[in-house]
This record gives structure tokens, C-alpha cells and sequence, in this order.
């Protein structure tokens, strides 16, 4: 294991963001000192749970959240800064509702069955102004902007500071782009095991909001920002291996290139479709980029039902390769560890009944999905996904039944807040009636 304090004495790092991630997906740190990491590497760094979205009360005893040194990250851009993700603990047990540790039950849970994951994430981003109002380019007005060189270039100082810094940290990017909104980007990486892949793309997050600030802009990950371009996904791709990462079990023969296992994999990410939106679409907000109408590009690229299909980017599931998935229905919003948990729970329960995932559809969703018989409906709003994953328990036992009830108790009171805020709209709508 790495020792904090002669990391940072070799590099030339003055302080610590020792950090642990939320339910909400909020990040808490304590800046520590150098010369103070010793002490919080083998004594933890000291918070008040109820202070955080942990469903605590302020009764409890204090939390301490211990820095996992596999995870510390320099800040290419301040190199005196260093940001370590960490796990909480109390009374000398682990808190089992923190999401870190919730990822880490399941990653346990698939090398107890010889297997373990490897994904890779693709947060899309909107560059936006200070006060959220609108995209921060004025000039980015294509019907069509996906990978629009010219606004692309506008914004390069930043995308490539970006880059450059996750080239530094060793994270080998190999494409940055402009979405398919005005104002919406990607940055892509490779993929690596998930627990590296949820700490990367907390990172991520954090990384690019600094740098944007930086930069004189803002950048939001916000599943729909604006009703009338397309949101803000988070794709995830995976694969299982053996544990020791040698062979991909999702590798087959069929003309998918994908294994039975893969299959069956699948089959629990059909199978929980419904229910994991709560995690992978956790906001009020993300259910206006599911099911949403279409957008000015033509197209939303989100899924609005629980259907694979083959190289076909309509479908909650796609197959874009041999030996791999990808799950588009996850946005900007979703945890980055309750994510990776969610899905590696999904299809571990796929795996262990050896779920059937139904029919491949090879059609436009958009166009035809009246033509997909049978298939469940994504949920219309937050409520309907979290009655979803409340009933299905089998996937609530998965996530952990103290994180479940956590999670659904927090998420409801949020849904509560929001139907007693009145709206435009319904102003608009009513006030005449
Ligand atoms: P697309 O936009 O076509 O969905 P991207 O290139 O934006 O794809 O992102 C693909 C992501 O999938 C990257 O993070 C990449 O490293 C990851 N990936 C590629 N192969 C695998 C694999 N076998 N297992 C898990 N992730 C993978
Ligand atoms: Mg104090
Ligand atoms: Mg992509
Ligand atoms: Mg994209
Ligand atoms: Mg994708």
C-alpha cells in the first residue's frame, strides 16, 4: 500500500482532498495537510455523517473515512493538490450505505464467483454560463452540431487542458468531442476494472468543473438541461472476466461475439430494467431525458424502453462490439459508484439464474418501437423508479438492504420537495381553469 506521506513528499504535495462520495452523489472532503496524512491514512479523517446524505442522525458518533491510497490522483493542475477517495466508517464497522462501499460488497460478491468487471464511462458534459441560463458559446447554433469541428475548436484551450491532465494521470483518453447538443461534450478513456473506472469518473466530474471554472465557464452534467437539445447520458460499457482479469467471459461465438454468459448477464439487466433507473436516473430531472420527445438534432439517444438490440444506439442495451455491452441508460446524474454497483448487481443476478434476455430487436426505436411487443416501459419519473426498486427485492438484497432503505427513504423525501414546489407550467396551464 501506498504511504501518503512519502507520496507526497516525492511529489511535491502539500495537501490532501480526502474525500468520500454520498448517496446523492455529493463529494465531501477534509483538505489535510501533508504533514497530517500519516495520521488520517491510519486514523481516518473525521466527519459528521448527518452532515451528508447518509440517513444519519446528528446523534450519531462521528464518521471516519478512511483514504483508500489505490485511488489518490495529483492534480495535474495543481500540483501541490492531491484528491484521495476514501471509506467511511463508524464504531469500527464499515458504513454499508456509502456508495464506495456498496460497489466494493458487489465487486466482492463477483470474485466470490470467480469473475470481475471492466467498464469504461462516457459523461457528457454541457458548457454552460455562469448563472446556467444558456450554452456559453453563442455561436454554437447547428441544427446538427454533433462533432462540429468549428465549435469544437472554440472550446479546445479547455478540452485539451482536460486531456492533457489525463494523459498525465496515466488514464490513456483517445478522443474528445462535440456532442450531439450545442454546448455538449465528450471525453473518452479506457476502460479498466469498475471500482477504478466509479473513482475515475468521480474525478472526472470534479476535473472538469474546476478546469471549465478555470477556463471562465461552468460545466454541468445535468441529465436535461435544456427541454429542447439532447441530455446528458452516462453510457457505461463492460465486460466480465475471470478474476485475475486473463479471459473475457463475454466473449462468444454467436454472431454477436458474445457468450452465454454475456447472455445471461443481460438477462438481469432486462430483468431489473425498470428498477435500476433509480440509480442510473436519479433525479427528477433525468426522466426528462428518458422518454423525452425528439430534440433539434432529430434525434434524443436515449432509450424509452427495456430492449437490447445489435449496433443499434435506440435500445436501452446495445451490442457494439464482440465480448462487450453497453448500458445507455444511465445520465449525468447517476452516483458513480451506485451506478457501477447497480449494473454489476443486475447482471450478477442474470448470472446466478441464468436469465433469458429475451429477443434481439434490430429496429429504430424511435420509429418503430411500437413494433417492440411486450417490452416494459422505462419509468415516467423519479417516483416510478423508486416504487420499482423498492418491489424488486431481490435487487434491493444486491445493493444491500441498509443502502436500499437509505437510499428510497432520501430519494422520496427529494421527490416530496419537488411536487410542493409549484411551477410555471402549471401556473401557465391552471390559472385560468
Ligand atoms: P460510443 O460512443 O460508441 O458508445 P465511446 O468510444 O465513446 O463509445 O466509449 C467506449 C467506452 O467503452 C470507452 O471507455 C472504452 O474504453 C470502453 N470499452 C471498450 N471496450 C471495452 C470492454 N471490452 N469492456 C469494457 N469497456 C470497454
Ligand atoms: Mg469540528
Ligand atoms: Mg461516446
Ligand atoms: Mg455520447
Ligand atoms: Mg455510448
Amino acid at each position: 500500500m501506498t504511504d501518503l506521506a512519502q507520496w507526497a513528499a516525492e511529489k511535491g504535495v502539500r495537501f490532501f482532498l480526502c474525500n468520500f462520495t454520498d448517496l446523492f452523489g455529493v463529494q465531501r472532503a477534509k483538505l489535510v495537510p501533508a504533514e497530517a496524512i500519516a495520521g488520517a491514512q491510519s486514523g481516518g479523517a473525521g466527519f459528521a455523517g448527518f452532515a451528508a446524505w447518509l440517513d444519519m442522525t446528528p446523534a450519531h458518533p462521528d464518521m471516519l473515512v478512511m483514504p483508500d491510497a489505490g485511488s489518490v490522483m495529483q492534480l495535474p493542475w495543481k500540483p501541490e493538490l492531491a484528491w484521495v477517495a476514501g471509506d467511511p466508517w463508524m464504531d469500527g464497522a464499515p458504513v454499508t450505505q456509502a456508495p464506495r462501499l456498496v460497489l466494493k460488497e458487489l465487486i466482492r460478491k463477483a470474485d466470490g464467483m470467480g469473475l470481475m468487471m471492466q467498464s469504461g464511462v462516457e459523461p457528457e458534459f454541457h458548457l454552460i454560463n455562469a448563472d446556467g441560463s444558456a450554452i456559453s458559446d453563442d455561436r454554437d447554433i447547428q441544427e446538427k452540431p454533433c462533432y462540429d469541428q468549428s465549435a469544437l475548436m472554440r472550446r479546445y484551450d479547455l478540452i485539451a487542458e482536460i486531456c492533457s491532465t489525463m494523459i498525465a494521470l496515466g488514464w490513456k483518453p483517445y478522443q474528445n468531442d462535440h456532442e450531439d447538443a450545442n454546448g455538449q461534450f465528450e471525453i473518452n478513456w479506457d476502460f479498466g476494472p469498475c471500482l477504478q473506472t466509479a473513482d475515475r469518473h468521480a474525478f472526472f466530474k470534479f476535473m472538469v468543473k474546476e478546469v471549465a471554472e478555470k477556463h471562465g465557464l461552468r460545466a454541468t452534467f445535468m441529465p436535461k438541461p435544456f427541454s429542447d437539445l439532447t441530455g446528458n447520458g452516462c453510457h457505461v460499457h463492460h465486460s466480465l472476466w475471470s478474476a485475475e482479469g486473463q479471459t473475457c467471459v463475454f466473449d462468444g461465438e454467436d454472431e454477436m461475439g458474445l457468450s452465454e454468459t454475456a447472455y445471461h448477464f443481460l438477462g438481469g439487466l432486462m430483468a431489473h430494467g425498470q428498477a435500476i433507473c433509480a440509480i442510473t436516473n436519479p433525479t427528477v430531472n433525468s426522466y426528462k431525458r428518458i422518454n423525452a420527445p425528439e430534440t433539434v438534432s432529430g434525434a434524443t439517444w436515449s432509450p424509452q424502453s427495456v430492449t437490447y438490440g445489435g449496433n443499434n444506439r435506440t435500445h436501452m442495451v446495445r451490442i457494439p462490439d464482440g465480448g462487450r455491452l453497453e448500458l445507455r441508460l444511465g445520465d449525468g446524474a447517476a452516483n458513480p459508484y451506485l451506478l457501477q454497483a447497480v449494473l454489476l448487481a443486475a447482471g450478477l443476478d442474470g448470472l446466478e439464474r441464468k436469465l433469458d434476455p429475451g429477443k434481439r430487436l434490430d429496429i429504430d426505436m424511435y420509429s418503430e418501437g411500437h413494433k417492440a411487443r411486450g417490452a416494459k416501459k422505462l419509468p415516467l419519473n423519479m417516483l416510478d423508479a423508486l416504487r420499482a426498486f423498492e418491489k424488486d427485492k431481490t435487487l434491493t438484497a444486491l445493493m444491500g438492504d441498509t443502502f436500499s432503505r437509505a437510499y428510497v427513504k432520501l430519494r422520496t423525501r427529494e421527490w416530496n420537495q419537488y411536487c410542493q414546489h409549484l411551477t410555471e407550467w402549471e401556473r401557465d396551464a391552471t390559472l385560468d381553469c
